[in-house]
């Protein structure tokens, strides 16, 4: 069982009822539906709970984030980016959606002053190509996914170099963008995936919850041994050395 919690700043859709009628259970709640599978245990957490509904406890138990936000980053709790830190740190997978990328905790990781990068909100065509074909998070992707109406990013997106290009998106209006990268940080897998503005059902639509699914299983956290640091005894006498 893969233990998934869906965090979701969820105000956008308690304000604007345009909004609320695209996700009217929360684009954390439409996320929980779209990617439930027999083996995911899947929780949702949004910033007005206590904690930001990421308690130890539920920081502890789960295996990947998914994260959510775009205009209360600055309201999330810097002791709760740490534990969070922490843990991706330790092995825990990550998924930053959308406008994530100026969010703390992948701020933080990333090690980047914002993630800064071109917008537009211009209803255009997003083309998003799969670069990637070897890669798990495309299984079941077609050449590409078309998005009818999005949110431009466009480059220059201030990151540092991923790990791997998963995805390159086109817009209508000319831009192209990095749009499903992945990091590897400690023991932790981190994929940044950009489509999802709120004001656009883009989390209803079947590839793009296709690749969260995929995403978080590739994200999961790997069972083995913690790795070993420090001052390290040979494993077989070193020839013209003497040991203690
Ligand atoms: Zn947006």
């Amino acid at each position: 069982m893969l233990h998934v919690t869906i965090w979701n700043e969820y105000l956008h859709e308690l304000q604007d009822p345009a909004i609320a009628k695209i996700y009217p259970h929360g684009i954390h709640g439409a996320i929980a539906r779209g990617i439930a599978a027999d083996d995911f245990d899947i929780r949702t957490a949004t910033l007005n709970e206590p904690a930001h509904g990421l308690t130890d406890e539920v920081i502890q138990q789960t295996d990947v984030l998914i994260w959510w936000g775009h205009m209360a980053h600055d309201r999330v709790q810097d002791a709760i980016v740490e534990k969070v830190h922490d843990r991706v740190l330790n092995g825990m997978g990550l998924i930053v959606l959308h406008s994530g990328h100026e969010s703390k905790i992948f701020k933080k990781l990333m090690g980047t002053r914002s993630g800064r990068l071109k917008w537009r909100e211009a209803d255009e065509k997003e083309r998003l190509w799969v670069i990637d074909h070897a890669h798990p998070i495309t299984a079941g992707i077609g050449e590409y996914i078309e998005l009818p109406a999005e949110e431009m990013y466009g480059e220059a997106f201030h990151i540092p170099a991923p790990d791997e290009l998963v995805f390159i998106s086109w817009f209508e209006g000319g831009e192209v963008f990095r749009s499903g990268i992945t990091f590897h940080r400690e023991q932790g897998r981190i994929f940044y995936f950009r489509p999802g503005h709120e004001t656009y059902p883009t989390y209803h639509n079947q590839d793009i919850l296709r690749v969260i699914s995929n995403a978080v299983r590739w994200a999961a956290p790997v069972p083995r041994m913690a790795p070993v640091f420090g001052n390290a005894t040979p494993l077989e006498a070193i020839r013209g050395h003497r040991t203690a």
